[in-house]
């Protein structure tokens, strides 16, 4: 996607400095005179910044104003080692809220709704993200944090909370408990903003069905603000990007070269206007595409669409390449199969193995045939045979957070 000239401006402006207000880009760009950087083919030279860059320079080494400006700091999840330091100032923060507000009334929520916000507050930009935007919008925020389900539905009932936010995978256990306990006519929600990672159709159709309320995907991380720097708006066809304050690139996550709009590929973010941690190139690891043209909801902020994964989820297995996109199609496709499954992939016998779980009401000979009848649609979609076994509905785990669902057992 072309730099728009006034992004291009921006990203001149920040140039400027950049070198003298941060030791991590004077390293970075180290040879490279910024005030060189014209063209959209300059700016692609640039090299790319990535996670581990930032985690060598824990914990504030990416912190490019004096400290009497930093308010606040964000860290990334550590459960690979060395976390991910973020800081930032008063400004961020409210730019953040001012994006994250944004998504909301894309989301057709207004000042009149109560939020009840349920992913995790601290370290983590989530919680705290959908608070400052239910804030800075005027809605009723309802912070509840994760866990603790019968507290999270009395108080739905009580406050009639009108809008939940949520992993999928933690709004799909909601659901289900909602269902069991026959509560939905007690409860007043009529919209659910659910925190991007790549889910399927059979669990946002249950989700959207069983809380009787529409879905959107909010997009997010965070060493780019955190989630709501864009989101899914009432056409649900990819997500709008704030492009006034992010600038999104497609590259071939093995070259690192452009591709074209349309084409898939591998994330990379760079951010206009931050100022505690200014992050260009940064590849996000995330697997999407620049849907062209514009959209019918008349916004004219750049889409991109629903992640089809992430590069480090991309499995080999058998000589073929497995993406997690592929195993939720073939979900899709088997008629009595349900939304949640697991995919185990062991090495036994000199061989690869891939064993797929999934949850189904089947039983006996129907059950046989649905097993079957995945095993099929797996080898036509993804080109190798899958022992499948179906499980009854609520065997396979849920998560507060994000459900890992591939199982790479074999080193
Ligand atoms: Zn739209």
């Amino acid at each position: 996607m072309n730099i728009a000239p006034e992004q291009f401006e921006l990203i001149k402006e920040q140039f400027k400095t950049l070198k003298e207000r941060s030791e991590f880009y004077a390293r970075k760009f180290e040879g490279i005179d910024l005030s060189d950087v014209q063209t959209q083919e300059d700016f692609e030279k640039l090299p790319f910044s990535e996670k581990d860059d930032l985690r060598k320079v824990y914990p504030l080494g990416l912190q490019a104003v004096p400290d009497e400006e930093i308010v606040r700091i964000h860290s990334s999840s550590g459960t690979t080692g060395t976390p991910v330091i973020i800081p930032y100032t008063q400004q961020d923060v409210t730019d953040w809220a001012i994006q994250f507000a944004r998504c909301y009334e894309m989301a057709g929520i207004t000042n009149l709704d109560r939020i009840q916000i349920t992913p995790g507050y601290g370290l983590w930009t989530a919680g705290i993200g959908f608070q400052l935007g239910a804030e800075r919008l005027g809605a009723m925020a309802i912070p509840m944090g994760p866990g603790n389900t019968e507290k999270q539905l009395r108080m739905m009932e009580d406050l009639q909370s009108t809008v939940l936010c949520a992993t999928s995978s933690y709004a799909l256990l909601l659901a289900e408990a909602i269902a069991e306990k026959g509560l939905r006519d007690k409860l007043h929600l009529r919209k659910g903003v659910i925190g991007s990672e790549r889910w399927g159709d059979k669990m946002r159709n249950r989700i959207a069905d069983e809380l009787g309320v529409e879905l959107y995907d909010i997009y997010g991380l965070t060493e780019i603000y955190g989630p709501g720097i864009g989101i899914s708006c009432d056409e649900h066809s990819g997500m709008h990007i704030w492009d006034d304050y992010v600038y999104c690139e497609i590259i071939d996550p093995k070259t690192g070269k452009n591709v074209p709009d349309g084409e898939s590929g591998e994330l990379v973010l760079t951010t206009l206007r931050k100022q505690g941690a200014p992050l260009i190139r940064y590849r996000t690891h995330d697997l999407t595409r620049i849907i062209p043209g514009e959209c019918a909801c008349g916004s004219h902020h750049p889409r991109i669409d629903i992640l089809i994964g992430r590069t480090d989820d991309m499995v080999k297995v058998k000589g073929v390449n497995m993406f997690p996109a592929q195993i939720e199609e073939v979900i899709k496709f088997t008629d009595g199969a349900s939304s949640e499954y697991q995919v185990m992939i062991d090495h036994l016998f000199g061989k690869d193995i891939i064993t797929v779980f999934f949850e189904t009401t089947a039983t006996g000979d129907d059950k046989k045939r649905v097993e079957e009848e995945l095993a099929f649609i797996f080898k036509g979609k993804i080109g190798c045979t899958p022992v499948a076994k179906g499980v009854a509905i609520g065997e396979l785990p849920r998560s507060e957070k994000k459900t890992q669902r591939i199982f790479d057992n074999r080193y």
